[in-house]
């Protein structure tokens, strides 16, 4: 049976390359550089090494959280961490919302 060739994005950093992950028998076993995207047609090593974590036996597969600030990682549902994370953001945007319409206020009339 051919390889198959799957486009996708590479997640390392911000710049955005795009590669073809090869898979062959349902495992991916390579990348192959695309000329779409940033990196047309190059990726860094970072990029060629992309396939390697994906069926690595250390893989995380499900999000680990601790119970308050100390203590260990435990494994958790996506909903819990989900909740963590949007109950986190909003109390960053509460915490700095008032300091940054001051800050909008002072640029609007300087
Ligand atoms: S291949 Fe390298 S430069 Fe390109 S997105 Fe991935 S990590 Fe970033």
């Amino acid at each position: 049976m051919a390889d198959k060739k799957i486009l996708t994005t590479c997640v390392y950093c911000g710049t955005g390359c795009n590669f073809f992950f090869r898979v062959r028998n349902g495992k991916v076993i390579g990348v192959i550089p695309s000329p779409r995207g940033a990196g047309q047609g190059k990726l860094c090593i970072k990029g060629w090494s992309a396939h390697e974590f994906i069926h690595h036996p250390e893989r995380l597969t499900v999000p680990l959280m601790r119970d308050g600030k100390e203590g260990p990682l435990q494994e958790t549902t996506w909903e819990k961490a989900l909740a963590r994370v949007a109950q986190r953001l909003s109390d960053i945007k509460a915490r700095t919302e008032r300091r940054h319409r001051l800050f909008h206020l002072r640029q609007m009339y300087q």
